[in-house]
């Protein structure tokens, strides 16, 4: 379904980001796995994704550093020659109730979850412009649609990443390119494992389908987005959220 494109997964050392490695991988994909702090942890999704047959390297480079990201493409170039799918997953919380949170905990949260985006679409944005064809997959939230008390600047940045999807699925569908969001519910990974029982009993409430999502549930969905199959598809966000945020 992918073979030989390249793709650029963000934050792909855990979580949602290593699955879809994996997944895309799966599809025949040539998947750079980038991270930031998690070395061991990326270098183990490219021995399996390599293990199993497929084509993986590791690329460390934090997104909210628009040089970094800069040189993480021109690298890419250097290798591959082309990217055809970046896909925007790195993501971080630093949750608090408004009156508490601080300046830190509020640019921290923008400028990895939404800087980070901005910086990796601008680069991916030069190079696809000249190949005239590319996918961007932005990975935004169900809080970013509806809210949540205690995530003002988690909620923000998600937001922000689906004005920015569709402003940019405007900007660029000319030429070709084709710029999706995808908005997880609550998914089971390290950001959610630290949850109380409390708080997932509360979640699970509002879910309609009335159990946790896995990150397979959503790196399917960024494949699909990322194939042919959804070659007429732009500025949308599909919620993968068990009917969470309907
Ligand atoms: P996770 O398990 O905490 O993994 C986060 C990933 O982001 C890690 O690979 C981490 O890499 C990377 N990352 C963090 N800061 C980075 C930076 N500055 N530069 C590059 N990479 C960075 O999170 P997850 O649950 O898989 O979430 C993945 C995405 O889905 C996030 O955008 C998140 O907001 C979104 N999401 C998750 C849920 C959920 O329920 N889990 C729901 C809605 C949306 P290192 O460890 O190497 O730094």
């Amino acid at each position: 379904m992918l073979k030989d494109k390249v793709v650029i997964i963000t934050g792909a050392s855990r979580g949602i980001g290593s699955e879809t490695a994996k997944i895309l991988a799966g599809y025949g994909a040539k998947v750079i796995v980038n991270y930031c702090g998690s070395k061991e942890k990326a270098e183990s999704v490219v021995t399996q994704i390599t293990a199993n047959g497929g084509t993986a390297v590791v690329y460390k480079a934090n997104v909210a550093n628009a040089e970094e990201v800069e040189v993480m493409f021109a690298d890419v170039m250097k290798e591959f020659g082309r990217v055809d799918v970046l896909v925007n997953n790195a993501g971080i919380t630093r949750d608090n109730l408004i009156l508490k949170m601080s300046e830190e905990e509020f640019t921290s949260v923008i400028d990895t979850n939404l800087g980070g985006v901005f910086h990796c679409c601008k680069q991916a944005s030069k190079i696809m412009l000249k190949q005239k064809s590319g996918r961007i997959i932005n990975i935004s939230s169900v809080v970013g649609l509806i809210g949540n008390a205690g995530q003002a600047n988690y909620c923000a940045a998600k937001a922000g990443i689906v004005g920015m999807t569709k402003a940019l699925a405007r900007e660029l569908g000319s030429r070709g390119i084709t710029v999706n969001a995808v908005a997880p519910g609550f998914i089971q990974t390290e950001m959610t494992d630290v949850l109380s029982d409390k708080v997932k009993e509360m979640v699970l409430s509002q879910v309609p389908l009335k159990k946790l999502g896995v990150t397979k549930d959503i790196a399917e969905a960024v494949a699909f987005l990322a194939s042919e199959n959804a070659a007429y598809i732009t500025g949308q966000v599909l919620q993968v959220d068990g009917g969470m945020g309907m």
